[in-house]
């Protein structure tokens, strides 16, 4: 299939090819007729698969054939975190470069004069807002957000966005809209008390579902048992002497990420971390540097667990087990983008076993358990861990190796 045959308008066309995309991904050919065609849709499919043109393609060539250039808000876009509203913006803004459609991301944290700029955006014209919930409930509560002409809402990382955390917010800004809208939900994972929920909001919807909670299949998973006192000796050996391109240490907390990133920082290793911490200039500029490689490896809370899209990412450590599956879902699928390969590795303490063993059965795979390296000694015993024998390996291909010696680094 090729993009001439969704029938787009002709400079929305120019801002594909200028984009670089040649052929629909299966997710955006499945999405893009229906929402054409003004469907709400629940659209799920892996991580890395495309879902961000598969949304922002229909919802700009209906602007365009509507509205062309009114100076009214005609489409909402709501992101759990800032990096991911900046990030939408920015795929929008290539897309829509011939187009003339207008766009601002709202997302907290700046200076004043941020706020500023957004206020005068919202009054004036922005024709697509890209928003994170508490922070347009700000511009909201000030009274001058004219959502009256709306004509799209979506939700990227919708089952996070209707998770209890974000559901009084959302529920709030939905109350602000207009009842005849099209709304687009789409994510990797969706739990099925949220995918109940999802429906109450959507009307005559319908669903895609792709492979949904599962890792991309381009994602080499494995995973060390070890000692939390080694992790740190365990990183330095996983790195020294591999040529990584990027690489992305996930932990639990804040605090944890700090002592990382000062652990490696010691072993003389290129690293910055990210958190919440951070003022949103310091969040901005590490993230841009790890994009541009000016550091290899970036240490990172659940931040940019979802959505994220950095190129060559090629290995993703879980520095410990995450929370939910869904969180491991989204954190190992920043690597293998875009049809790429990459790995990602866990951690798992003795404490953990249980925890991954319900992660494996959530993903339906056994992930390969890797001996440590020997000048490591000993971690925790195996038999702490359940006895999975009966788990069969499905989607694991060691592709002809026995053991992992070095992961793969991506295509260029
Ligand atoms: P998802 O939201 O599904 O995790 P993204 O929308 O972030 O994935 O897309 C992942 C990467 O793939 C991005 O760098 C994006 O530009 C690229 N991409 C998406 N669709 C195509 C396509 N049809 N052709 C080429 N590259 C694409
Ligand atoms: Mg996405």
């Amino acid at each position: 299939m090729n993009f001439t045959e969704f029938n787009l308008n002709s400079e929305l066309m120019e801002g594909i090819a200028a984009m670089g995309y040649e052929k629909p991904s299966p997710i955006q050919e499945l999405a893009i007729p229906l929402a054409l065609k003004g469907f709400d849709l629940i659209a799920c499919a892996q991580t890395g698969t495309g879902k961000t043109a598969a949304f922002l393609l229909p919802l700009l060539h209906q602007i365009m054939l509507n509205k062309k250039h009114d100076s009214n808000i005609h489409a909402l876009i709501i992101a759990p975190t800032r990096e991911l509203a900046i990030q939408i913006d920015r795929q929008l803004e290539g897309f829509a470069y011939f187009t003339g459609v207008s766009s601002i991301a709202v997302y907290g944290g700046g200076s004043g004069n941020d706020f500023e700029i957004e206020k005068k955006a919202i009054k004036t014209g922005a024709q697509v807002i890209i928003a994170t919930p508490g922070r347009l409930l700000s511009h909201i509560n000030l009274g001058y957000v004219d959502f009256s002409k709306l004509n799209f809402l979506v939700m990227d990382e919708a089952d996070r966005m209707l998770d209890m955390g974000f559901m009084p917010d959302i529920q709030r800004i939905i109350r602000q809209l207009p009842d005849k809208k099209q709304t687009l939900m789409f994510s990797a994972t969706m739990p099925s008390e949220i995918r109940a929920l999802a429906k109450k909001i959507l009307h005559n919807h319908q669903e895609i579902n792709l492979a949904v909670s599962k890792p991309a299949e381009n994602v080499l998973q494995a995973a060390y048992i070890v000692y939390d006192s080694q992790k740190i000796a365990l990183i330095e050996s996983l790195i020294t002497d591999r040529d990584l391109p990027l690489v992305l240490i996930f932990s639990a907390t804040k605090s944890g990420v700090k002592e990382i990133e000062s652990a490696l920082k010691k072993r003389k290793m290129n690293v910055q971390a990210i958190h919440s911490d951070l003022e949103q200039d310091q969040r901005e500029q590490v993230l841009n540097n790890f994009r541009n490689r000016k550091i290899q490896i970036l240490v990172a809370t659940d931040i940019v667990s979802r959505g994220i899209d950095v190129d060559n990412i090629s290995l993703v450590i879980n520095y410990n087990v995450p929370g939910d599956a869904e969180d491991y879902v989204h954190r190992v699928g920043r690597t293998a983008r875009a049809e790429k390969t990459g790995l990602a590795i866990t951690f798992i303490n003795e404490k953990e076993m249980g925890k991954f063993h319900r992660i494996e059965e959530f993903i339906q795979d056994t992930v390969r358990k890797l001996p440590l390296p020997a000048e490591l000694g000993d971690g925790p015993s195996k038999d702490q861990h359940h006895d999975r024998s009966h788990s069969k390996s499905r989607n694991f291909r060691p592709k002809g190796k026995n053991n992992f010696r070095r992961p793969s680094t991506p295509k260029a």
